[in-house]
C-alpha cells in the first residue's frame, strides 16, 4: 500500500484493541488509608441501601482504566485528527475560543427559568446574534428557536403555510429541484404540502423556462439551496424571485451552504422570503452526533408576526424580555428558545472573526475546494463544468468500469487517514464524490488528499481489490450500515 505514513502515526497498534478483556480478581483503582475511627457493623447501617449483587463489575487498576477510554477515543475520528471532507455538511474546526466562552460560568450555569430581570447578559447575547445574522442574510427578523437545519425548514414551512392561509389559501404545492437534500421534501410533506420535483439544466442549474411552466397560484413557495448542492451558484436567482412572487409564491432558501457566501452576497437582496442556516455548519458550532444543533430561520417583514414565539424584544424600561403575545404565531418549535449553547458560540465564532474575517473565511473556503477541484480532475468524472464555490462534486463512471463505485473509495479513504466524503447525494449525479474542504483546512492537507485520491484512482486501474476490500486500517472493515444505524450495538459484553 502507497502513501501510507500518515495512517500510521493516526492509529495506534492495532492487536491492543484484540485485547479488551482488562478485568482480574483483587484489581481496583482505589486505595484508602487504614480505618483511623472505630468500627461500625456496616450490615447493619447499610440494611436497606446496601446493594448485595454488584453484578458483573469489571475490576480495573486506574492506569488500565485511562488507557482504556484514551485508546477508544483513538479509535474514532475527528475533525481533530484531520479533515472532514463530508460535502453540505461543513464540517469546519470549531475555534476553542468558542468553548470557553461558552462555559463562562454565568452562561453555562444559567436557567431558562430564570426572571428576565436577572438574566438580561443572555438576553442581550440572543438579541446580538439575531441582529448579526438578520444582517448576515439581509433579511429583516429571526427566530433562533429551531434545534437543526431540518427543524429550520420545518418552522420556515409552517410560516409559509400560515402566510399563505392569511391570504386566503395555504395552498397545496412546493417545488423542489431534483439536486435537493433529502429533508427538504421530507418536511414539506411533513407540513402537508404535496412535492413537484424541479429539474435542473444541464448546467446544474434551475431551468426558468421549467420554473416558470410549473409556477402557478397553488405553489406556496420553491426550495431552494442556494449555491445548490453540486456547489453551483443559481446565477438566475433575481429572476427565479421574480417569477415566483409574480404568482404570489414564496422563495425559501435552504441555507446550509451560507459558508460560501457570508460576506460576499446577502439572500434578502436576491429575492429570498425566508431561509434556515445551520449554526453547526457555518458559524462554528459543533455537529451533531445527536447532540445540540441550531437552525434559525430568518424572514421577510411580511413574515415577521408568524415567527414562533416567543420573541426578544426591548420593554418600554429599556430592558430586554420575551414577548408571548403574538396571536399569528406558528406557536412554539422548541422548549425554551432553543440551544443556547450554540448560540454563545456562534456569536464568538462572528465578533472574533468580524466582517473582514467572515469575508476571508468564505474566500478560502471556495478557494480549497476549488484547489481540490483542479488536484483531482483527470482523475475522476466531473459530470458538471459549471464553476464551483465552496464544494465540488465528482462521480465514479471511470472507476465504475472497474466495478469500483463511490462507496469503495470512500472507504478506502479512511485507510489514507481521512473521513468519507458524502457519498449519498446529489441525486443527479449517480455514483456522486461530494467533497467540501472548508476553510479550515491548509495547503499541506489539501496536498495530502489530493494525492489521496489521485493514489487511489491509480489501485483502482492497478489493483481494484485493494479499493474493493478496503478499509484494511480500522478495527472493523464493511458494516451492515443500516443495522450499525438501526441496532446499534453500543456496549461490549463479556463472552
Ligand atoms: C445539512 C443540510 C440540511 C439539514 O440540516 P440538519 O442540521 O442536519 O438538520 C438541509 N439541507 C442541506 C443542503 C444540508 O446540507
Amino acid at each position: 500500500m502507497k502513501h501510507m505514513t500518515r495512517k500510521a502515526t493516526r492509529h495506534v497498534n492495532q492487536n491492543e484493541g484484540l485485547i479488551f478483556e482488562k478485568s482480574g480478581a483483587g484489581k481496583a483503582a482505589w486505595k484508602l488509608p487504614p480505618l483511623d475511627v472505630p468500627e461500625v457493623d456496616s450490615a447493619k447501617l447499610l440494611e436497606t441501601s446496601e446493594r448485595k449483587n454488584l453484578g458483573n463489575m469489571p475490576e480495573v487498576s486506574e492506569i488500565e482504566i485511562i488507557r482504556h477510554f484514551t485508546r477508544l477515543s483513538t479509535w474514532n475520528y475527528a475533525i481533530d485528527l484531520g479533515m472532514y471532507p463530508l460535502g453540505s455538511c461543513t464540517m469546519k474546526y470549531n475555534p476553542r475560543v468558542n468553548e470557553v466562552v461558552s462555559r463562562l460560568d454565568g452562561l453555562a450555569n444559567g436557567h431558562p427559568c430564570q426572571p428576565e430581570d436577572i438574566c438580561q447578559g443572555a438576553l442581550r447575547i440572543i438579541k446580538i446574534l439575531s441582529e448579526c445574522l438578520t444582517e448576515i442574510t439581509g433579511m429583516e427578523a429571526i427566530t433562533l428557536q429551531p434545534a437543526a437545519g431540518a427543524h429550520g425548514e420545518l418552522t420556515g414551512l409552517l410560516m409559509v403555510r400560515a402566510y399563505q392561509q392569511s391570504k386566503g389559501n395555504p395552498r397545496k404545492k412546493i417545488l423542489i429541484p431534483d439536486s435537493a437534500h433529502g429533508t427538504n421534501p421530507a418536511t414539506a410533506g411533513m407540513v402537508g404540502y404535496s412535492v413537484e420535483n424541479l429539474k435542473s439544466n444541464a448546467r446544474g442549474m434551475v431551468d426558468t423556462a421549467a420554473l416558470t411552466a410549473q409556477t402557478n397560484e397553488d405553489v406556496a413557495a420553491l426550495m431552494l439551496t442556494n449555491p445548490n448542492t453540486l456547489g453551483i451558484f443559481e446565477q438566475e436567482i433575481h429572476k427565479i424571485a421574480e417569477i415566483m412572487h409574480a404568482k404570489g409564491s414564496l422563495l425559501y432558501m435552504d441555507g446550509a451552504n451560507m459558508n460560501a457566501l457570508v460576506g460576499k452576497v446577502r439572500p434578502g437582496d436576491f429575492g429570498v422570503d425566508v431561509m434556515h442556516l445551520n449554526l453547526h455548519k457555518t458559524f462554528s458550532t459543533p455537529h451533531g452526533g445527536g447532540g445540540p444543533g441550531s437552525g434559525p430561520v430568518a424572514v421577510k417583514q411580511m413574515l415577521e408576526l408568524f415567527l414562533p414565539k416567543p420573541v426578544v424584544i426591548t420593554k418600554p424600561d429599556g430592558t430586554l424580555g420575551f414577548e408571548y403575545d403574538r396571536p399569528m404565531s406558528v406557536g412554539r418549535v422548541r422548549a425554551f428558545y432553543g440551544n443556547f449553547g450554540m448560540f454563545v458560540r456562534a456569536l464568538a465564532y462572528i465578533l472574533a472573526n468580524g466582517p473582514d474575517g467572515l469575508r476571508q473565511t468564505t474566500e478560502d473556503a471556495v478557494l480549497n475546494a476549488n484547489y481540490i477541484r483542479k488536484g483531482i480532475e483527470g482523475a475522476y468524472d466531473l459530470p458538471y463544468p459549471t464553476p464551483t464555490m465552496h464544494e465540488v462534486v465528482f462521480s465514479d463512471r471511470l472507476q465504475a468500469k472497474k466495478g469500483v463505485k463511490t462507496m469503495d473509495i470512500a472507504k478506502r479513504l479512511i485507510d489514507y487517514g481521512f473521513h468519507p466524503y458524502t457519498t449519498a447525494f446529489p441525486l443527479i449525479v449517480p455514483g456522486a464524490l461530494m467533497i467540501e474542504p472548508t476553510e479550515s483546512e491548509s495547503k499541506e492537507e489539501l496536498d495530502l488528499f489530493i494525492e489521496a485520491m489521485r493514489s487511489i484512482a491509480e489501485e483502482v486501474e492497478e489493483d481494484p481489490k485493494i479499493v474493493l476490500d478496503a478499509p484494511h486500517s480500522t478495527r472493523v472493515s464493511r458494516l451492515d450500515e443500516v443495522a450499525a444505524a438501526r441496532k446499534p450495538v453500543l456496549r461490549w459484553k463479556p463472552a
